[in-house]
């Protein structure tokens, strides 16, 4: 199939060459995408570039724009079984979850749909009757985008769906293990006529298609999701064209648990908050921080339900929980954990690759390291798997300090049934989204994004929109007079 999307047609790479994708629950082929090249990144670039210079996005009424963002959205729900069993195959994730996340895309769509022309500039009290002073929000121009596997049409929407709505023209790459779902929305897109050249997709790697989104001269903005290790290479090229960066990045997310919580929900929220989606959530409660009175008998509990914890893949009805996304993530994940226990984590579960029926997938059971230092490099690094790393605290101060101690700041959570401790704990972490008493909900109308080292930027709220536009200050002097500054000089020649 040709995949790459360039000025409104499909088309092949232009060596043909082609990726095959493989389903990480079992190892079947899923579907032969094409592999674009340095060159098709740079035609698509140019065909963006050309769309937005036409003004045709940006001179479409914002309303407008919106209303073809909430077809969008209809477009998916109608379709949910294509698109979840496409992202499935892709990721190897239940059909359930993937379900699930049609649903949350489409909420994106809707909600960008309905708010595209809710930030179209303000009036300025210029201090003078005669002027007339405003300032107009205007689309940012070529936007590039970078995409990762674990939710792949997810992180896609939350780039597009603010983007198309403030009239930009963008070109994305999807990960490249999991590019079928970004191809049905710009599929999508297309067919509810979204103007030739807006739009466009290229399927490939981030080395060579990548990398010239981020470091070309046409594109105006790159944003990009994925790991720290790419976004700092990503920002580096994007600073030599003083290209506007936004970066969703990791996360180390602490879950920090007071012994005064409901305790059977914290313990369930715990297994939730790390092993859902097998842990590849960047917001994944991998950190549990639990008061030292109740740890013995909360750990206990977790890790007696972590093992119950059942492996499979998309279709297998009795699964729980799914694999990895490739056998290379798999070993890094061993890794992790071995290097964990070797600091001196204590294995209580896990730390294996699943049932021998599982073999031809990339399975790693829920794994909790318990009695961890934060010295220890699970503690430290983002494992982005099933794992949890056990840290205690006795103060609440304590617990605190344990929590922020990270470079990352992308999300975490307080458990505790008292009302003062949970405001001034979530008042104090340093991580952009806190739950209290929860983990994980996000909605679209609330902004997502990291302090510190997980990121530049916010997606999603209105401050995702806002991401999109650029201010620009129109003065206009209705009634322009002789300023008097440089005085006119009498010449006698
Ligand atoms: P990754 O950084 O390896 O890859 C992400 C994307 O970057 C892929 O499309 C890849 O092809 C591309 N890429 C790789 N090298 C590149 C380069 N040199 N130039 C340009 N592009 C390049 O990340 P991943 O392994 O796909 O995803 C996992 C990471 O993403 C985790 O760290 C996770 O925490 C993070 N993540 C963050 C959020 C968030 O909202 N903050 C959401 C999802 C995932």
């Amino acid at each position: 199939m040709d995949t790459l999307f360039i000025d409104g047609t499909w088309q092949p790479a232009t060596d043909n060459a082609t990726r095959t994708i493989y389903c990480p629950a079992d190892g079947s082929e899923v579907g032969v995408v094409s592999e674009a090249s340095a060159a098709d990144a740079e035609r698509a670039i140019m065909a963006a570039r050309k769309a937005f210079d036409s003004r045709v996005w940006v001179d479409t009424p914002a309303a407008e724009r919106g209303d073809l963002l909430i077809k969008v959205a209809d477009e998916i729900l109608r379709r949910k079984d294509e698109f979840a069993r496409a992202e499935a195959l892709d990721t190897g994730k239940r059909l359930v979850e993937a379900e699930g996340d049609m649903e949350d895309i489409a909420g994106c769509f809707r909600y960008f749909g309905k708010i595209a022309d809710s930030h179209p500039g303000r009036l300025v009290d210029a201090g003078d009757p005669s002027v007339l002073s405003r300032v107009a929000y205007e689309p940012v121009g070529v936007c590039g985008m970078i995409t990762p596997w674990n939710f792949p049409l997810l992180q896609a929407a939350w780039k597009i769906a603010p983007a198309v709505a403030t009239g930009n023209s963008f070109v994305i790459k999807p990960a490249e293990l999991t590019p079928h779902t970004t191809i049905l929305i710009l599929q999508v897109l297309d067919e509810l006529g979204l103007p030739k050249g807006v739009g466009n997709l290229v399927t490939g790697d981030g080395a060579n298609v990548g990398s010239v989104l981020s470091s070309h001269p046409e594109i105006d903005l790159i944003s990009f999701t994925g790991g720290l290790a790419t976004g700092k290479i990503i920002a580096s090229a994007a600073a030599e064209g003083v290209k506007k960066v936004a970066l969703e990045l990791g996360g180390k997310n602490p879950n920090v648990v007071f012994a005064d919580a409901d305790f059977d929900a914290a313990v369930d929220n715990a297994l939730n908050a790390g092993f859902m989606d097998s842990g590849l959530v960047c917001s994944a409660g991998a950190r549990l921080i639990v008061e030292e009175s109740i740890k013995e008998k909360f750990v206990d509990e977790l890790v007696r339900r972590a093992e119950d914890i059942v492996l499979g893949g998309p279709f297998d009805e009795a699964a729980e929980t799914g694999p990895l996304i490739s056998r290379e993530h798999r070993a890094k994940v061993a890794d992790y954990v071995r290097r964990g226990v070797e600091a001196g984590a204590t294995l209580r579960c896990g730390g294996d690759f699943g049932p021998e029926k599982l073999a031809d997938g990339c399975f790693y059971s829920p794994t909790v390291l318990d009695n961890c230092t934060a010295d220890n490099p699970a503690v430290i690094e983002e494992g982005f798997g099933p794992v949890i790393t056990v840290e205690t605290f006795s103060t609440e101060d304590e617990a605190i300090a344990i929590a922020n101690d990270t470079d990352y700041g992308l999300a975490g959570a307080v458990w505790t049934s008292d009302m003062g401790t949970a405001h001034r704990v979530s008042a104090r972490l340093q991580h952009g989204t806190i739950w209290i008493n929860d983990y994980h909900p996000y909605i679209p109308q609330a902004e997502w994004g990291g302090f510190k080292k997980s990121g530049i930027g916010r997606e999603l709220g209105p401050t995702g929109l806002e991401e999109y536009q650029q201010p620009k200050h129109i003065y206009h002097n209705t009634e322009p007079a002789v300023t008097g500054w440089f005085p006119q000089k009498e010449h006698n020649d």
